[in-house]
C-alpha cells in the first residue's frame, strides 16, 4: 500500500497467543497474568458502581485525579515511604504499554534518540520503538545468569552508531528471565548522565517486593512503570501507571490522548487498590507454587531453569549453545495440543505460574516431552 510508511511493511502485528485458537479447556501460562479472576463480590461492587455512578454518555475523568491519589498512597505504603510520592508524580495509561509509547514519543521521536535494552527482555520496548521509527540498540545478557555486560552497554552510550541513547529500558525483575537488577547494574544506571532517561519497569513488583521507586525522589531522569495487569488481576481493563519527577510526568501528560482511560477501568483500579490486601492475598500461593515448580523443573532431563522473583519461570534446553529454537517451538506446539500455553521467547521458554492444578499439568506434559528427547538435543 503506497500510502503506508515504507518501514511499517517490515513489522508484524503483536499476537498475544501465537498460532491462533486452541481447544478448550486451556491452561493459559504464556501471558503472566494472575490465574485468578477478580473475586465475585468485587465484580458485583464494580457492576453496581457502573450501573449507578458511570454516565456512559459523558467523557470519563480525563485527569484521573482520585485514581492518582490512591495510586500515590499505595506506592508510598508498599515502598516504605512516608508520603513523599505525590499524585502529581503519577501518570496513568491504558496499560503500561501506552506509557512506554508515550515515553518514546516524549524522548526519541524524529531521530532525536535511540533506546537501549538488554536481551532477552520485554519485547514491547523494541516493537513500540519500531512503530515510531525509533532506533533500538541491544546488548546480550550473559548466558549463565543474565547479568549485563556493563562495559558493552557503556560503549553503546559512549560511541553510538546512530542517534544518541536517550532511554534505557530495564525490567525489575526482568521478563522473561526473572531476575532483579544486580547492585552493579543499579549502580551503573545511577551513574548515567541526566540527559538519559532510565525507565525501570516494575510490572512484577508485587511478586518481588523489590522497588527502586525512591530513586525518582532524587533523580529527575528516572521513571518507574507499574501495572494492574499482573498481581492486581485487571489485565482485561488495561491500567498502568508511571511514577516520576514532575518533569517526566508533565511530558507524559502532554503527549497522551485526552481521555485515555475509560471510566470503568478507572473505577476498577480504584476498587482494586481499596481491596488490595484481599486481592494480593493469593501472592503467597503463587510464590510457593513458583518455588516448587522451579525445584521440579530443575529435575527434568535436558532442561535448565533459572530462579525467578516474578510469577513466571524461564528455562532453556541443555546444553545451551546448540541451535534449539526448532525444539522449543515443537515443545510449545506439543503442549498447546494438550491444552497448556507457554511462551517461546528470547531463546528459551517462559512459563507463567498458574493454579496448582495448572502447574501440575504443565509439569507432567513438559516432563513427558523432555523424557522423549535424546540425551543432547
Ligand atoms: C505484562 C507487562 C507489562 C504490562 O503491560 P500492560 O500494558 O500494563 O498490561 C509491562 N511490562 C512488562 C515487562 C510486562 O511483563
Amino acid at each position: 500500500m503506497s500510502f503506508l510508511r515504507s518501514d511499517l511493511a517490515q513489522l508484524q502485528a503483536y499476537v498475544s497467543h501465537p498460532g491462533g485458537p486452541t481447544k478448550t479447556p486451556v491452561d493459559i501460562l504464556d501471558t503472566n497474568e494472575s490465574p485468578y479472576d477478580l473475586p465475585v463480590d468485587l465484580k458485583k461492587t464494580l457492576a453496581e458502581h457502573y450501573q449507578n455512578q458511570i454516565a456512559t454518555n459523558r467523557y470519563p475523568d480525563g485527569g484521573h485525579g482520585p485514581l492518582k491519589e490512591r495510586i500515590a498512597a499505595y506506592v508510598n505504603r508498599s515502598g516504605g515511604l512516608q508520603g513523599e510520592i505525590q499524585a502529581a508524580q503519577i501518570s496513568v495509561g491504558n496499560g503500561s504499554d501506552e506509557l512506554i509509547r508515550s515515553l518514546l514519543i516524549a524522548t526519541c521521536l524524529g531521530g532525536e534518540g535511540s533506546i537501549l535494552v538488554a536481551d532477552p527482555t520485554f519485547s514491547m520496548y523494541r516493537i513500540l520503538a519500531q512503530t515510531l521509527g525509533v532506533a533500538a540498540v541491544a546488548i546480550t545478557r550473559k548466558p549463565d545468569d543474565f547479568s549485563w555486560d556493563l562495559a558493552a552497554a557503556q560503549a553503546m552510550i559512549d560511541k553510538p552508531e546512530g542517534p544518541p541513547v536517550r532511554v534505557v529500558f530495564v525490567v525489575h525483575p526482568n521478563s522473561p528471565t526473572g531476575q532483579c537488577l544486580t547492585p552493579q547494574e543499579i549502580a551503573w544506571l545511577q551513574s548515567l548522565p541526566a540527559d538519559i532517561l532510565v525507565v525501570v519497569d516494575e510490572a512484577y513488583f508485587e511478586f518481588s517486593q523489590k522497588t527502586l521507586v525512591a530513586e525518582v525522589l532524587q533523580r529527575p531522569n528516572w521513571v518507574i512503570l507499574r501495572t494492574f495487569s499482573k498481581a492486581f488481576r485487571l489485565a482485561a481493563l488495561r491500567v498502568g501507571y508511571a511514577i516520576g519527577s514532575s518533569a517526566v510526568i508533565e511530558a507524559l501528560e502532554k503527549v497522551r490522548l485526552p481521555y485515555n482511560l475509560p471510566g470503568f477501568s478507572q473505577a476498577a483500579a480504584q476498587l482494586a487498590l481499596d481491596h488490595g490486601d484481599h486481592l494480593l492475598a493469593t501472592l503467597s500461593e503463587t510464590r510457593q507454587e513458583r518455588d516448587s515448580l522451579y525445584q521440579a523443573l530443575g529435575q527434568l532431563p535436558n532442561f535448565r531453569v533459572w530462579p525467578s522473583e516474578a510469577n513466571f519461570l524461564y528455562g532453556r534446553l541443555e546444553p545451551w549453545g546448540a541451535p534449539q529454537d526448532h525444539h522449543l517451538g515443537a515443545i510449545v506446539e506439543s503442549l498447546k495440543e494438550q491444552g497448556t500455553l507457554i511462551r517461546h521467547t528470547g531463546g528459551g521458554l517462559r512459563i507463567s505460574v498458574g493454579t496448582p492444578a495448572e502447574n501440575q499439568r504443565l509439569l507432567d506434559r513438559l516432563a513427558d516431552y523432555l523424557r522423549s528427547l535424546p540425551e543432547h538435543p
